[in-house]
C-alpha cells in the first residue's frame, strides 16, 4: 500500500492518518524534512493556516515542502491545508505564505464569522456515489482558479451557492472542506489513487 503522510505540524493529523487507514493506506505524521523522503503522498490537515506556516519556517518545512510539490508529489489539503496549496491568498496575515503548487486564489476564513460552520451536500467531479456532506468550519473559498487547475466543486445551495470549494491540479487535491471528520473516506479514496496512478 501507499504511504501518505500527514503532515504533523499543527492540526487535525490523527483523523486524517484514520481515514486514510481506512482506504488502505499506510498513514504516519511528518513533521522533519528527511521524513518526507519517505512518503508516497503527502495530507496537508485542516487547522490554522498562520500557525502551520509560522510552525513549517520554524521546522525547516517550507522549502523542503515546496520543493517535493515541485518534483510532483501528490498531496492533498483540506482547508487550512487548502490554504497551503495554493499559490495565492487573500487574507492572510502580514507576511504569510504557502506551499503552492495549485494555481488559484483563496480567500481566507472566506465564509465569515457568523456562519463559522456549517454542513452542505457538495457534488464533486470524480466522486461517485452522490454528494459528500462538506463540513465547512472558518473555511476558505477559492476565488479564482488559473488554467491548470480544474473546480471539482461548489456550493451548491444557498448564499454561497456557486462558490469554488474543491480543485484538482494533476496530482494536487484541495478541499474547503474536511472530508476527515465525517467518516465518508469516498475523497481519500480519491487521492489514494491519485497516489497509486
Ligand atoms: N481559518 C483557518 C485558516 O485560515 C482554517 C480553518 C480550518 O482549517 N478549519 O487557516
Amino acid at each position: 500500500p501507499p504511504v501518505i503522510g500527514v503532515l504533523a505540524l499543527q492540526g487535525d493529523v490523527r483523523e486524517h492518518v484514520q481515514a486514510l487507514e481506512q482506504v488502505g493506506a499506510r498513514a504516519r505524521g511528518v513533521r522533519r524534512p528527511d521524513e518526507l523522503d519517505s512518503i508516497d503522498g503527502l495530507v496537508i490537515p485542516g487547522g490554522e493556516s498562520t500557525t502551520m506556516w509560522r510552525l513549517a519556517v520554524s521546522f525547516d518545512m517550507l522549502e523542503p515542502l515546496r520543493k517535493c510539490i515541485a518534483a510532483g508529489m501528490p498531496a492533498y489539503g483540506t482547508c487550512a491545508g487548502m490554504i497551503m496549496l495554493a499559490d495565492r491568498i487573500e487574507g492572510g496575515v502580514p507576511g504569510q505564505q504557502t506551499v503552492g503548487g495549485i494555481d488559484m486564489t483563496v480567500r481566507r476564513n472566506a465564509f465569515g464569522r457568523q456562519v463559522e460552520s456549517f454542513e452542505a451536500p457538495v457534488e464533486l467531479a470524480g466522486v461517485d456515489g452522490g454528494p459528500v456532506e462538506a463540513v465547512f468550519i472558518r473555511a476558505p473559498w477559492v476565488e479564482s482558479v488559473g488554467e491548470s487547475a480544474e473546480v471539482l466543486g461548489h456550493v451548491s445551495r444557498g448564499e454561497q451557492a456557486g462558490r469554488i470549494v474543491a480543485v484538482r491540479q494533476g496530482r494536487l487535491l484541495a478541499t474547503s472542506f474536511h472530508p476527515e471528520l465525517t467518516g465518508d473516506t469516498r475523497v481519500h479514496r480519491l487521492f489514494v489513487d491519485m497516489v497509486k496512478g
